[in-house]
């Protein structure tokens, strides 16, 4: 089947409805567009779990604060078609901001307790507008299984504790995270990069990579992983929005003084020029960022 494209709730909704009473299972990808290979590898998991694929592409206002990057995140529709024709994705929903959210529209979604670190604090507001935004694509298109990426590991987190509080007939499938080979971890923010700072920005998978060495060679207090990153990211002139490690589900706080059990999440966002930049690694479980694409 070809793709179909459907820019209202209604077109969009009746395709999801057809596809399950053909007695089809819906894949969903929901993305904010500028589409690369990570975004497409969500949509081989989606394939592989579901007889249809359905992409999203929103950039949803609500989980941009005020001084972020809305007005000039990129936006590259006829390029995203054509890569998601090309994927074998069935379905793609394009909505506009006033489909997403009808006039008078007052009601939002949050999520308590996993938002209190990591990104929640520096970016107050994002979580809840993810969890409002995903919360409406989940409700048009119906049961689903919904692929998410590793990379926003703490939108993963929210978005599985909202679907499982809020009984949504969804299956969150998390994905690991798509690299460059040098081990930059794909984001539609590294347009962004000019050629000096996308030569510099390997530094973060590379300090995550040798956090995990020495993890892996037995060094489980969380300081001594945790702040030769921010020296390192300093030193190659990045701006630390934060480097933080926590459990690895409930994305518990845990001290410098503390010893690590066998999996924790070490995270760090870190600002090169205007361009913000996050990546993780679970310890005791993810590989070595810098061992080679996974895409
Ligand atoms: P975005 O368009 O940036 O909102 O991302 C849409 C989805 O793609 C989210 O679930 C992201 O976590 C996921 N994603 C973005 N970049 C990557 C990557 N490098 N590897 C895996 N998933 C990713």
């Amino acid at each position: 089947m070809s793709l179909q494209v459907h820019h209202t709730v209604g077109e969009f909704r009746n395709a999801c409805d057809r596809v399950r009473s053909a007695g089809g299972s819906l894949g969903l990808v929901p993305t904010m567009g500028a589409l690369h290979a990570g975004h497409l590898a969500l949509v081989d998991a989606a394939k592989s779990r579901a007889s249809h694929a359905a992409l999203t592409i929103f950039v949803n206002p609500t989980q941009f604060g005020p001084n972020e990057d809305f007005a000039r995140y990129p936006r590259t529709l006829e390029r995203d078609l054509a890569l998601c024709a090309e994927r074998g994705v069935d379905h793609v929903f394009a909505p506009s901001v006033e489909q997403m959210y009808p006039p008078g529209e007052k009601t939002r979604v949050s999520v308590q307790g996993l938002v209190d670190v990591l990104c929640g604090p520096k970016r107050p507001g994002h979580f809840e507008g993810v969890a409002t935004i995903v919360s409406k694509l989940f409700n048009v298109a119906g049961p689903c299984v919904a692929v998410f990426g590793r990379k926003d590991y703490q939108q993963l987190q929210v978005i599985r504790r909202m679907a499982a509080d809020l009984l949504m007939p969804v299956e969150v499938v998390g994905h690991p995270i798509v690299r460059e080979s040098d081990g930059l971890a794909l984001s539609s923010r590294n347009a962004f990069l000019s050629p000096e700072e996308r030569s510099r920005a390997p530094i973060i998978a590379r300090e995550l990579a040798r956090a995990r060495a020495a993890f892996e060679r037995g060094e489980r207090n969380a300081g001594s992983l945790r702040r030769p990153i921010e020296s390192a990211l300093e030193r190659a002139g990045l701006r630390l929005d934060y480097v933080e490690i926590t459990s690895a589900d409930e994305l518990e706080p845990i001290s410098d003084q503390a010893e690590l059990s066998p999996r924790a999440l070490l995270a760090i966002a870190a600002f090169l020029g205007k361009t913000r930049l996050i990546d993780n690694l679970v310890l005791g479980e993810d590989p070595d960022p810098t061992a080679g694409s996974l895409a």
